[in-house]
């Protein structure tokens, strides 16, 4: 028999998942067993959806949880793409590669998918790729949608993998002057950054995920949200999944025939647990407020960088969740192995997933200044083990000089 399983808790300062509020914890742990259709469960549902349009700041019907993670609720996003339509995938990142993988293996013809199964080369979906470290800005989104007039046109809102903000303001005028539907990764954008989708009405559809800004790790629900532009492409042609078929699975949360419903239909089993902890998440959300959450990020995001700067560091990314950064000219080279030396330790940072190497720090969830300082402190610490040159002093000069400039504001 195997030992039962013990897991450290660690500081989960990486691009996520970030820190679960213990608000949420306990409800996910003290909710009954209660079957998916007991009216409790039905409750909570319908009001996590009422919850989730404040949220994502949207009128749309068809809001609501994608039981899994963030590629659960893209797959959703992408389930009304046919083989052979035309897609323009902005890609500057691992995970917005990822999601063109995704199109690509939705729009491959048959040939296609068999020539290459794993990655098809699909004739139909052009992806544009924008160098690591840099956004996708307003001249190549405006270029290439005018150009290629496709069908859907795809980018990430925040790329984690290399922690850059792409320009999703041009990106839903483009698909709306030139006929294109819009789809965004929002995965690590929502409960973060000040946006409201209703903004936006070239998107028509967006998918985020349980575990980043909304803080709620417990398996539970990536926010997804389509507008009824969407829903009408989707029922003209139909998507080729039941479990992510959007209409199917609005019912449980009470969405029928575009419209809200008193009670959800079957769709799947969903979990009390999922769903009490789920509810706490959103009720912790709204009672912040998206504004004022997102002001904590910009403002310690600030302070963070500035730490690491002054530490000698090279910042390289723009999201406030996430610094993205080269060590120190000495130490250049070594990311991976202080990556490994942090983690090592239960300071749970992270590298870049794809060329080139460069070390990955977030700060989901934990925005206060003991949290702050913790991470500055294990940080400083760990170059130092490495090699790494800075004057203590300086350093804490330059985040007392920044503290002071916010706090000013
Ligand atoms: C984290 C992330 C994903 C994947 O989310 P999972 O919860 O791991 O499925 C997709 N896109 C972006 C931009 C992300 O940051």
């Amino acid at each position: 028999m195997f030992e039962k399983l013990t897991i450290p808790n660690t500081l989960a300062a990486g691009p996520g998942p970030g820190n679960t509020d213990p608000r949420v914890l306990e409800q996910f742990s003290k909710a009954g067993l209660a079957d998916h259709m007991h009216p409790d469960v039905l409750r909570g549902m319908k009001e996590c959806k009422f919850m989730l349009r404040e949220v994502w700041g949207t009128k749309n019907i068809h809001t609501f949880g994608v039981a899994g993670t963030g590629w659960s609720g893209l797959d959703a996003v992408i389930s009304a793409v046919k083989p052979g339509d035309k897609v323009v995938a902005f890609v500057n990142g691992t995970f917005s590669g990822i999601d063109a993988l995704s199109l690509r293996m939705k729009a491959a013809t048959e040939e296609e998918l068999m020539s290459n199964p794993l990655d098809p080369d699909a004739k139909s979906v052009k992806v544009v790729n924008v160098p690591h470290g840099q956004s996708v800005d307003r001249d190549i989104i405006e270029q290439y949608i005018s150009h290629h007039k496709p069908k859907w046109a795809f980018m990430a809102h925040y790329e984690t993998g290399s922690g850059r903000v792409n320009d999703i303001e041009t990106f839903s005028d483009s698909c709306a002057r030139h006929g294109a539907l819009g789809l965004i990764d929002a995965v690590s954008s929502l409960g973060v950054g000040d946006f409201r989708i209703d903004d936006y009405p070239g998107v028509v559809a967006w998918a985020s995920c349980p575990q980043k800004g909304i803080s709620c790790l417990p398996l539970t629900y990536a926010p997804v949200s389509f507008s009824d532009k969407y829903i009408d492409v989707l029922k003209a042609g139909g998507a080729r999944t039941f479990v992510h078929n959007p209409i199917l699975e609005a019912r449980h949360w009470g969405i029928l025939e575009g419209a809200d419903v008193d009670k959800g239909t079957y769709h799947r089993t969903h979990s009390a647990y999922a769903v009490a902890a789920f509810h706490e998440a959103l009720r912790l959300t709204l009672q912040e407020g998206i504004s004022n959450r997102a002001a904590k990020y910009v403002k310690f995001e600030k302070v963070l960088s500035g730490a690491f700067r002054a530490m000698g560091c090279d910042v390289t990314s723009d999201m406030t969740s996430l610094v993205v950064l080269n060590l120190p000219e000495n130490l250049s080279g070594r990311e991976m192995e202080f990556v490994q030396h942090c983690r090592s330790e239960n300071f749970g940072i992270w590298p870049t997933l794809s060329e080139p190497v460069q070390v990955r720090v977030g700060i989901l969830n934990l925005l206060t200044n003991e949290a702050i300082s913790e991470i500055i402190n294990k940080f400083g610490s760990a170059l130092k083990e490495l090699g790494g040159q800075f004057d203590d002093k300086l350093v804490a000069l330059q985040i007392d000089k920044l503290s002071k400039k916010i706090a000013a504001e």
